[in-house]
């Protein structure tokens, strides 16, 4: 987390009266004293927060630092001795917030359909289309999730989470700017599975973020998306829908915290980051410098292309001066990857 700068005010547990710190976002206060939370309201009201729950965290500091060599010595477009040379120069394990449901949603919805018949007989015969009246309704579970904090990008790499997928973004330097490699999309994670009651003593050293998004807020927001989703998939089943309306009903709404891990490494003199997960230690997003003999594959490829281009238009034409290209193509990969050899680092 970065620090803040904003002002502190104190508030008092409800359970044990110990102050804790506050910052002028925070709603969702948590007392490592007694090991409880609440909730602050709009009005300076504290009210306890019962029953919030947690991903368990397995791993330790080393295990974790482990679990990043190994990515780092493994797959595409990575410096080849980057398990071995980066310096891993800040790990730090924190606790973020999440607020999960299980709604029911029971979506009323009605439209026309547009229809094409036939009228009229012999020469006259000819096809019209009209409008059909449709109507019904579908039923669904949802699991939904939403981020207790307001700035997601407050936490690097937090975004892919909410996706529900991983980033790994590789760093070409300026080699070729904007370039971005081996992001994989995947199901959003369910954290109301397999959590636990948050428990202090079982996540040794850890940072326990507050939450900015209370109770109704969060479930505000829910309402929000899943009407969206629930009017996206009415829209598909008739032509034209006139009207929706989604019916919700919260049966299950919890805090639940899950330990993810801050690493911060250098390489070369330049800054990396990978947000780890504190369950299995898989990376959910992170960056990587690429390996420079990475960068002469890709040149080969691009080049080969437009050298192999270039040779069949010299042929196909007959206008032997196009076969400049092809020549030029090759002396390009020969000069990038002689450069590299005697030059490049990484
Ligand atoms: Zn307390």
């Amino acid at each position: 987390m970065s620090k803040q700068a904003s002002a502190q005010l104190t508030a008092q547990c409800v359970e044990c009266d110990a102050s804790i710190q506050v910052l002028p976002d925070d709603r969702l206060l948590f007392c490592p004293s007694c090991d409880t939370f609440s909730q602050l309201g709009s009005d300076g009201q504290i009210l306890p927060l019962k029953k919030v729950r947690l991903q368990p965290g397995k791993l330790d500091n080393n295990e974790v630092e482990n679990m990043a060599r190994k990515w780092m010595a493994e797959g595409f477009w990575k410096a080849a001795d980057l398990a071995e040379v980066a310096k891993i120069t800040k790990v730090e394990a924190i606790a973020v917030p999440f607020w999960a449901f299980e709604i029911t949603s029971r979506t009323y919805w009605s439209g026309m359909n547009k229809r094409s018949r036939s009228v009229g007989s012999g020469d006259q015969r000819r096809s019209q289309t009209y409008w059909e009246p449709v109507s019904d309704d579908f039923s669904e579970e949802h699991r939904w999730t939403i981020y207790a904090r307001k700035d997601p990008s407050e936490i690097m790499g937090l975004e892919a989470l909410q996706k529900g997928g991983g980033a790994i973004r590789a760093d070409w330097g300026s080699y070729l700017l904007g370039f971005q490699s081996g992001a994989k999309s995947g199901q959003p994670r369910d954290l109301l599975l397999d959590s636990e009651p948050f428990r202090y003593d079982s996540l040794p050293d850890i940072q326990v973020v507050p939450g900015q998004v209370d109770r109704s807020e969060a479930e505000q927001q829910a309402k929000q998306a899943l009407e969206g989703l629930c009017r996206d998939k009415a829209n598909n089943l008739a032509d034209r829908v006139i009207d929706c309306d989604t019916a919700l009903d919260a049966k299950n709404v919890q805090l639940v915290y899950l330990p993810l891990w801050q690493m911060e490494y250098s390489y070369r003199g330049r800054l990396y980051h990978a947000l780890i997960d504190g369950g299995d230690g898989h990376i959910i997003s992170a960056n990587h410098p690429v390996g420079k003999w990475d960068k002469v594959v890709l040149t080969s490829m691009v080049v080969g292309i437009v050298g192999a281009g270039g040779a069949l238009a010299a042929w196909l034409a007959q206008m032997p001066s196009l076969w400049i290209i092809p020549y030029a193509c090759i002396g390009l990969m020969a000069l990038h990857a002689s450069w590299t050899a005697l030059f490049a680092k990484g």
